[in-house]
């Protein structure tokens, strides 16, 4: 790697070396696992170069291909597996200038691939849009790092993952070649780079389906138990008169534990529903609550006190259930799995017998074909390396759960379960050198690691 070389050829492009400032830069939520934790902690990059259109991103590719510098893109840095941190230190790509809305249409929006979810949100509903799906941390990821690095998130009990065709219209991206290409992927060819930790190139430009906005409404609801609120959240996801934006289940004592604030809301012990719900559907859902008499509504955030100022209940539901976690007990960690719908009620029966606290549930309900599913983003009580492995092996094994472990840092290893073969083959052709995020990609590195058979993506119906 010759960085003076590089520097001299990028020059005129903002550049960052300050050490703290590239150590901060180059931290993501690795932290969330303990393992990753270790293992991560100490690597960083060289400098930080925050190109401000793509031509700049253009310059700095050809520039790191000349002068073999490894490039790891960075955009709002909240993803959890260390995704963004850089390996082999180089170059940290920051996406934080590259952002703006290029272009409206009926039913999609274009977007720079920096740009802040949340803004492109805003920018959504002066328009009567909203976005389809987006990370709970809407208000600090970049839409290219969620496309890059998410899976899912708010919008998903509509309309599933990211890896629903329905759900990204194209992606633009700059190729680390000599002479780097710009590419438009469309169709099956996106998910050569969507979810793809950026070790394809750098996306530049996002193109994602729109639809009319609706005024959603925060609750909550309680129920006895765990069980009876997955009972209930299904036939509420399955109820075609109840549009909802969210639909998110949590078992005692994570409500009580972890949103403080909601803690008057909640109670103790109970099962706790937060949805999102189409404010005209409101009384068609308080009509389907009326048929469980054991259901409470005890929050509607158009009722409650606007002096209390508190969070969208999406705040504490994906991974901000963790980050609530992980703030109120820092030896708490989390799993990320399919939980099996067919047998939910005897399965949640299972793990609280055997496991008791040390895996507490949550689930975010999502639309794979049509069919309300639970995904199951537990909080995990950390003891042990070993022990956690031991856990994930236990539940794959005598509980028929598939996890997708959040503990690795390589795409295969983590939500894939496999080599992604047209992944693979789209980065010897966009990527001949391996300098994009190296180390992220486990068949590029090792290219004997054979996959686990018959498992699935995270999040793909
Ligand atoms: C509290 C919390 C809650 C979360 N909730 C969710 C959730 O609901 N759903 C979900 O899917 N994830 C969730 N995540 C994970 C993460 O926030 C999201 O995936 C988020 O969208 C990542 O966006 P980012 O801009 O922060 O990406 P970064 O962390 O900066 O990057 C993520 C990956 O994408 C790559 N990348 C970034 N930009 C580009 C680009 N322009 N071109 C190529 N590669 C690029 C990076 O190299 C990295 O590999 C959560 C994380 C936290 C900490």
């Amino acid at each position: 790697m010759n960085l003076d070389a590089f520097r001299a050829a990028i020059d005129g492009i903002e550049v960052e070396d300050r050490p703290n400032i590239v150590r901060l830069k180059s931290r993501d939520f690795f932290w969330y696992s303990p393992i990753l934790k270790r293992q991560l902690d100490g690597f960083v990059g060289d400098l930080v170069v925050s190109p401000k259109d793509e031509d700049e991103v253009v310059r700095i590719l050809a520039a790191a291909y000349a002068n073999d510098v490894p490039v790891t893109v960075r955009g709002g840095g909240t993803g959890n597996y260390g995704q963004s941190m850089p390996l082999q230190g180089g170059v940290v790509l920051h996406t934080n200038k590259l952002v703006g809305i290029t272009q409206l249409g009926e039913d999609t929006v274009t977007a720079r691939a920096g740009t802040i979810i949340e803004h492109i949100e805003h920018h959504l509903r002066e328009h009567g849009r909203e976005i389809r799906l987006f990370p709970s941390t809407t208000a600090s990821a970049s839409i290219g790092g969620f496309i890059a690095g998410g899976s899912s998130g708010v919008g998903a009990i509509r309309w599933g993952g990211l890896r629903n065709p329905a759900n990204i219209r194209r992606v633009r991206l700059v190729t680390m070649e000599e002479t780097p290409r710009i590419l438009d992927l469309t169709g099956e060819d996106i998910h050569k780079a969507a979810h793809a930790y950026g070790v394809n190139g750098v996306m530049t430009e996002i193109e994602i389906p729109v639809d009319p906005s609706s005024d959603w409404v925060d609750v909550m609801v309680t129920t006895p138990d765990f069980a009876g609120a997955n009972d209930l959240a299904i036939s509420l996801g399955e109820n075609t008169a109840v549009l909802l934006r969210m639909l998110s289940s949590f078992a005692a004592p994570i409500p009580e534990l972890f949103f403080q604030r909601f803690r008057p809301f909640v109670g103790t012990g109970r099962g706790v529903i937060a949805a999102m719900v189409r404010r005209e559907d409101l009384p068609a859902f308080t009509a389907h609550l009326a048929q469980w008499p054991t259901a409470e509504l005890v929050y509607r955030a158009d009722q409650a006190d606007p002096a209390l100022r508190l969070p969208a209940v999406f705040e504490m539901a994906w991974n901000h259930t963790t980050l609530r976690a992980i703030k109120t007990d820092p030896g708490l960690t989390y799993l990320q799995m399919m939980f099996p719908r067919d047998a939910m009620a005897e399965t949640i029966a299972a793990l609280d017998t055997h496991f008791g606290d040390e895996i507490m549930l949550h689930f975010e309900f999502t639309r794979f074909s049509g069919v309300v599913s639970p995904v199951a983003m537990p909080i995990i009580r950390f003891s042990t390396e070993e022990r956690l492995e031991a856990l994930i092996a236990a539940l794959e094994r005598d509980f028929g759960i598939t996890v997708f472990n959040p503990h690795r840092v390589t795409l295969e290893e983590g939500g894939m379960k496999r080599t992604d073969i047209s992944q693979l083959e789209f980065k010897r052709q966009t990527d001949p050198k391996g300098l994009m995020n190296p180390g992220k990609m486990i068949a590029w590195t090792h290219p004997d690691w054979q996959p686990e058979a018959g498992k699935s993506f995270l999040f793909q119906e």
